[in-house]
């Protein structure tokens, strides 16, 4: 590890966010600690544009740069003059510190480029020369990874990280409150109240609770008087669609129809949330909705989202965790969460 003398009074932050959802939505502490910390300090964060324009409006910082992901959808060139733009905006800006929240090589070796005085970062992938604070990385799950991004702020005078939550809750914007309220409408048209499924994860399978427990628990919530929306991606339509379609009426799928501040807005309106270990896992709980998370391979005390209403339902057998996206054991770290057990979760969340 490079010793250097912590900055006390950085006045240009840069922040290379995650590039995963959930991740970034781990994020915040961090963020909303060196605003505390650092109230004159201008931060500029660096991400992919869905995740910037998500926490754009909390203000915990001030510009922001869309880094692209490395290929173009349909392209196999590198998106390598975009990134190129970044890198010099960075160095014109000058930054006194770099926080790099992604563990890659090519994440530090973007700030080493930005010419930030202070890089921090987890030693990781050969990368601790590009940092000038390569901080040792806790075995994973050993604490929260929240905790791990807040250390991240500490060789800049960032923390302690309170005792007591002070995260306040992610709001949407109006627009995308009115766009929400747009899209319940046409979906579920007479719902009184509202229930959220994600029954998907980028992952893998080895965190998706089976497609028929999701119906069947979407007709469990019917039957009480909720209307279901299944949320996804476009390219988790066809799981979203079937199930909407073997629960029948009052429940339907908009996967692929949300954006990110929408999704976090039609989230917001739910009695409760449940979801698999997934991005929408955690942008319930930021909004602060009642959220029943189902944990299957990964570990629950790594990643559990954040939130003052998340619970978590895991049953986790010896195999676990094994972070595998898929398993030849049969799947039973998520076989074993009953419907019942699920269902009364939501139950206790007044759905
Ligand atoms: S090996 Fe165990 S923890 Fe991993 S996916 Fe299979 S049942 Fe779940």
């Amino acid at each position: 590890m490079h010793v250097h003398r912590p900055v006390s009074a950085p006045r240009r932050i840069l922040v290379r966010l995650p590039n995963w959802l959930g991740d970034a939505l781990m994020a915040r502490p961090l963020l909303h600690g060196m605003r505390r910390a650092h109230p004159g300090a201008e931060v500029r964060a660096v991400g992919p544009a869905a995740l910037l324009g998500l926490l754009f409006p909390e203000r915990t910082f001030d510009g922001a740069s869309a880094w692209p992901a490395r290929q173009a959808p349909g392209s196999r060139r590198p998106r390598a003059e975009e990134r190129e733009r970044v890198v010099s905006e960075m160095r014109a800006w000058r930054p006194d510190a770099a926080l790099v929240l992604p563990f890659s090589f090519s994440s530090a070796w973007f700030a080493r480029r930005t010419g930030a005085t202070i890089r921090v970062g987890y030693a990781h992938e050969l990368r601790s020369p590009l940092l000038t604070h390569a901080l040792r990385r806790p075995a994973r799950g050993e604490q929260h990874l929240s905790r791990e991004y807040f250390a991240l702020g500490g060789p800049i005078g960032v923390g302690p990280l309170p005792s007591a939550d002070p995260l306040p809750p992610l709001i949407p914007p109006p627009e995308a409150e009115a766009a929400a309220a747009g899209l319940i409408a046409r979906a579920v048209p007479d719902a009184a109240r509202l229930a959220v499924m994600a029954p998907r994860s980028a992952y893998g399978p080895a965190r998706e609770w089976p497609v028929d427990r999701f119906a069947a628990l979407a007709r469990r919530l019917v039957g009480r008087g909720l209307a279901v929306i299944v949320c996804g991606t476009a390219a988790e339509r066809e799981t979203c669609r079937r199930i909407a379609a073997e629960a029948g009426p009052g429940v339907a799928s908009l996967a692929g129809e949300t954006d990110l501040p929408t999704l976090a807005a039609l989230v917001r309106r739910a009695t409760v949330a449940v979801c698999n270990d997934s991005g929408l896992a955690h942008l319930a709980g930021a909004v602060g909705a009642a959220t029943v998370t189902l944990y299957g391979s990964t570990s629950s005390a790594w990643t559990a989202a954040l939130g003052p209403r998340v619970r978590v339902l895991q049953h986790p057998p010896v195999c676990s965790p094994c972070f595998r996206r898929t398993c030849r054991i049969g799947y039973r770290c998520l076989t074993g969460l009953g419907l019942d057990e699920v269902d009364g979760a939501c139950r206790e969340a007044g759905a």
